[in-house]
């Protein structure tokens, strides 16, 4: 394994870097006080100039005006990147969008790709995933209610689903349906794509989340499908593959989310580390950062951070050499670790800035509120643990160990 950076590698992530310090870091107080939709002006000019440093879409193909970067480069991006809330998003690589170029790009028609592909990588237009219903397990996404029926040239999806991130403002959805209930479990499924305009398509509301409604990109949805009625040949991949596909897209967007945690985890380390060796705590002047617990605190931080890093780069070599099956439990094992890892290491910086921390003064308690649902999201920390307790208890039935 080699994870030597090449030169280009080191140049992009210095440039990266020191945008998203220059250029996004100084937006956060009004990120974290504004509405993100009255901030769209001002982002649209950093992607401006994102664009022309040839720093645009650095995950996605060169002919679709993409940086065409590997797994391992883009996983370098994202860690970058993950510094800022607004970085993903600034360089046109954020979820859902990342996912659904991706299969978009591998099983989309030419009509699909020239209608919503082309302009999704320009970053004119934007898109989200709907597959999580209101009444039904998202652990447990085979079981679904929606339903995708065929009547003449069209589909009619009939459906409640809610965590439909950055629905409001986007121009399309691809909707996780049931289009044929007779089939296994895993196939019954198919993935369509339903503009936002779509006769049908509600969105009932922007879900409160940690005391956040959020608006445009930054919101999750609640979506009703009334008899949403669009063309047949919206269908994404072949029907019933819904689920065939939705595993292609988790495999390297694994690897993004957790590079970009293990980014937060830096910058909410630097913050912990700099206010400890700041802040005064007694009379003689000694600072929080020579009580021993607090030096712990800081140790044990830096060794998990290197963990999960090395873990998930790990992971995205596994990938790339041996395939997204061959690196399955590798995937797995990332997604809980990484993200219990970050939960554990903002806490700590909350911890550590006291009062401050509560405040939105600093980022960290916008993190500590937003990130803790990493380990919802793409799997339940459980359903996760089980999937490789399961694998690795199958390799020890019947062998005798001494
Ligand atoms: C911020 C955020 C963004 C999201 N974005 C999207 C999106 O864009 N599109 C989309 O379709 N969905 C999205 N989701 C939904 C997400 O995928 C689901 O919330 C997730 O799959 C869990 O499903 P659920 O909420 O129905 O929880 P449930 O399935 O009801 O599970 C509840 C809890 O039960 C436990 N549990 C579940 N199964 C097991 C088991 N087998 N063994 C032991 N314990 C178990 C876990 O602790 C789990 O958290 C998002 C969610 C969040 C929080």
């Amino acid at each position: 394994m080699d994870f030597t950076i090449s030169e280009k590698m080191q140049a992009v992530i210095g440039m990266m870097a020191e945008f998203v310090e220059r250029e996004l870091i100084p937006l956060e107080p009004e990120f974290l006080t504004k509405d993100f939709k009255a901030m769209l002006p001002e982002l649209v000019e950093k992607r401006r100039m994102v664009k022309q440093m040839e720093l645009w879409a650095p995950n996605h193909p060169k002919e679709l005006g993409g940086m065409g970067l590997d797994l391992m480069e883009h996983a370098l991006v994202s860690e970058v990147l993950g510094r800022s809330p607004l970085g993903h998003y600034v360089f046109g690589c954020q979820a859902p969008d990342a996912g659904n170029i991706e299969i978009l790009h591998k099983f989309g028609t030419e009509k699909q790709k020239e209608q919503y592909l082309k302009p999704l990588v320009a970053g004119d237009i934007r898109s989200c995933f709907s597959m999580t219903e209101v009444e039904l397990p998202g652990s447990n996404p085979v079981m679904m209610d929606a339903t995708a029926v065929k009547d003449g040239p069209d589909y009619v999806i009939t459906g409640q689903k809610w965590y439909t991130s950055s629905a409001d403002g986007a121009a399309f959805a691809i909707v996780m349906a049931v289009t044929n209930p007779e089939a296994a479990p895993h196939l019954r499924a198919s993935m369509i794509i339903v503009p936002t305009d779509a006769p049908g398509f509600n969105l009932v509301r922007n879900i409160s989340v940690m005391g956040h409604t959020g608006s445009d990109y930054f919101s999750h949805a609640e979506i009703l499908y009334q008899s949403c009625r669009v063309p047949r040949e919206n269908l994404l991949g072949p029907e019933g593959f819904g689920f065939v596909i939705a595993q292609e897209r988790l495999g390297p967007g694994r690897i993004h989310h957790c590079m970009r945690w293990i980014g937060i985890c830096h910058r909410v380390f630097d913050l912990m580390c700099a206010r400890a060796s700041e802040r005064i705590i007694s009379p003689d002047r000694k600072t929080l950062s020579t009580r021993q617990i607090i030096q712990s605190w800081i140790a044990e931080c830096a060794a998990d951070i290197q963990a999960a890093r090395l873990m998930t780069l790990h992971a995205a070599w596994k990938i790339e050499n041996l395939g997204v099956k061959e690196a399955r439990e590798d995937i797995a094992l990332i997604k809980f670790f990484v993200a219990n890892v970050m939960q554990a290491v903002i806490d700590r910086a909350l911890q550590v800035h006291g009062g401050l921390g509560m405040t939105d003064d600093t980022i960290i308690s916008f993190l500590y509120r937003h990130e803790r649902a990493a380990r919802i999201y793409d799997g339940p920390d459980e359903v996760h643990k089980m999937a490789v307790a399961r694998r690795i208890i199958k390799g020890y039935v019947g062998r005798k160990i001494k």
